[in-house]
C-alpha cells in the first residue's frame, strides 16, 4: 500500500491549488452572478492543462491519470465553491476519457483539441424530461442513415448546453438505436434539428443546465462513440469515472468550508472565549474532519482503482470499482453539504450573508445531491446490485 503522492502528483496538485486561489476564488462570485465563467477563467484553465486533462496528448490533453485528474478536481471545487467550474472540469474530463477512448479517430482529430484549449465545450446528455435514474427505459432515438445517423427527441437537464451553442462542442448523447441497442453518439449542439431552452437554477450558475430537442437531427458516421448497438456500456463507463471527479469536486468544497469554519472559530469570541474553545462545536468540527478524511481517502481509492483495473481487471475488480465510486458518489455530496451548513451556523447571521459566501457552496453542492451524475437512491441501487447480486435490483 502506498499513499504518498508521487512529486509529479503534488507539484501538479500545489499548482492547480494556487490556480484555485489567484484564479477561481477571486472569481467565483462573479462566476455566479454573471451565469458564465469568464473566458480568461476557461483560459487559465487550459494553460494550466485542466480542460480534458486525461485526453492524450496527441489529441491536446495531458493524457493524466484517474489519480491525478482527481487531485485537480479536489482543488477546482475548493477553489471556486459555487461547482460551476468544478462541473466544466470534470465533464470534460469524464467524457472526454472516454471521447478518446471510444471516438473514432477522424471525432478525435477534429473535437477533442477545441476541447482541451478552451475552444469547445463537452457535456453528457443522457436525461430526459421522462427521467434520468431509468436510462435503460429512454425514449430518444437514432437510425441509420445515408451519410451517419438521424436523431429524435429530447434531453433535460444538460449541463452545458448555452457553453456548448457558445463555444462549439456539443454531448455524448445516450439514443435507442432502432436497429437494436444503445448508439452513443458525440451531438453537437450548433446544427440542423437541434433546438435548445435554458433552465433557470438555484445554484452552479456560472454553467447553464437546458434542454436539447432533436428533430431527426444529422449526425455524421465519425461520430459514434464505441460499437454500435453498446452506447449503454460507454455511458455507464463514463459515469463510473465522472463521478470519481464529482466526489473529489465535493471533497475540495466541503475542506474549504471547514477551513473557512475553523479560522472563524478560533477568531470569533463568545462567552468570554473564541467559539473553537467549545465542545459543541470542537466535537463537530472533529467529527466533520474525521468522516471527510474517510471519503477523501475512498475517493482517492477509487480513482487509483480505475487506473488500475478499469481497463484490466475481471469481474471481481470491476465489482469493487463499483461499489467504491458508488459509495463515494453517496457519500461525498451530502457530507460536503454538512460540512458547508455546519459552518454556516458557526458564523451565525453572518453565514446567511452572501459576504461570508457559504450559500455560494450550499447551492452548488445541492446539483449533486438531487441528482446531477446520478441521485443518491441509484448509488445505493448499485450498491444494492453488487453486495446482493443482480436479482435484488428492484427492476428485475
Ligand atoms: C444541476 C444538474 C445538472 C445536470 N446535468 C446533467 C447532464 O449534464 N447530463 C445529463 O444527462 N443529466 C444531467 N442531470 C440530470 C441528472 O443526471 C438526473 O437528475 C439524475 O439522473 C436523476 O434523474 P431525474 O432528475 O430525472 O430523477 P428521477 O429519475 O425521476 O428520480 C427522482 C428521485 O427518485 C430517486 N429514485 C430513482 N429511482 C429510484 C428507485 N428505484 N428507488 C428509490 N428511489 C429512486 C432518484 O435518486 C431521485 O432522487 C443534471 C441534473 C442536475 C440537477
Amino acid at each position: 500500500m502506498q499513499f504518498e503522492l508521487t512529486d509529479e502528483e503534488r507539484a501538479f496538485q500545489d499548482a492547480v491549488r494556487r490556480f484555485g486561489d489567484r484564479v477561481l476564488r477571486p472569481n467565483e462570485r462573479r462566476i455566479d452572478g454573471q451565469g458564465r465563467i469568464p473566458d480568461e477563467v476557461i483560459a487559465g484553465m487550459a494553460e494550466l492543462g485542466l480542460l480534458a486533462m486525461p485526453v492524450p496528448s496527441e489529441y491536446g490533453g495531458m493524457g493524466a491519470s484517474a489519480v491525478l485528474t482527481e487531485l485537480a478536481a479536489e482543488e477546482v471545487g475548493r477553489g471556486d465553491s459555487s461547482m460551476a467550474t468544478a462541473v466544466f472540469f470534470l465533464l470534460e474530463a469524464g467524457w472526454g476519457r472516454i471521447f478518446a477512448r471510444y471516438g473514432t479517430e477522424e471525432a478525435k482529430r477534429e473535437v477533442l483539441p477545441a476541447v482541451c484549449r478552451g475552444r469547445a465545450f463537452l457535456g453528457i446528455a443522457t436525461t430526459e424530461p421522462t427521467g434520468g435514474s431509468d436510462l435503460a427505459h429512454l425514449r430518444t432515438t437514432s437510425r441509420k442513415s445515408a451519410d451517419g445517423f438521424t436523431v429524435r427527441g429530447e434531453k433535460a437537464f444538460l449541463s452545458g448546453v448555452e457553453e456548448a451553442r457558445r463555444m462549439g462542442g456539443g454531448h455524448l448523447t445516450l439514443t435507442r438505436a432502432e436497429e437494436g441497442g444503445f448508439r452513443f453518439l458525440y451531438v453537437p449542439t450548433n446544427g440542423p434539428g437541434r433546438s435548445t431552452q435554458r433552465f433557470e437554477n438555484m445554484g452552479r450558475m456560472g454553467i447553464s443546465t437546458g434542454a436539447i430537442t432533436y428533430t431527426d437531427a444529422p449526425v455524421p458516421a465519425h461520430y459514434l462513440i464505441g460499437a454500435d448497438g453498446e452506447g449503454f456500456g460507454r455511458a455507464m463507463e463514463g459515469f463510473t469515472v465522472a463521478r470519481t471527479f464529482v466526489s473529489a469536486a465535493c471533497v475540495g468544497a466541503a475542506e474549504r468550508a471547514l477551513e473557512t469554519g475553523m479560522r472563524h472559530i478560533k477568531e470569533r469570541t463568545v462567552f468570554g472565549r473564541p467559539l473553537g474553545k467549545f465542545e459543541g462545536i470542537q466535537f463537530e468540527l472533529a467529527d466533520l474532519y474525521a468522516q471527510l478524511e474517510a471519503v477523501k481517502w475512498q475517493c482517492r481509492r477509487a480513482a487509483w482503482l480505475i487506473d488500475t483495473y478499469l481497463d484490466r481487471g475481471g469481474a471481481a475488480q470491476r465489482s469493487e470499482i463499483e461499489r467504491t465510486v458508488a459509495a463515494v458518489k453517496l457519500t461525498a455530496p451530502p457530507l460536503a453539504f454538512e460540512c458547508v451548513k455546519r459552518v454556516m451556523m458557526w458564523f451565525g447571521a453572518a453565514g446567511y450573508t452572501k459576504d461570508v459566501g457559504l450559500e455560494l457552496g450550499l447551492r452548488g453542492v445541492t446539483s449533486y445531491l438531487v441528482g446531477a451524475e446520478g441521485g443518491l437512491n441509484v448509488m445505493r441501487m448499485i450498491l444494492g446490485r453488487e453486495l446482493l447480486g443482480r436479482e435484488f435490483l428492484p427492476y428485475k
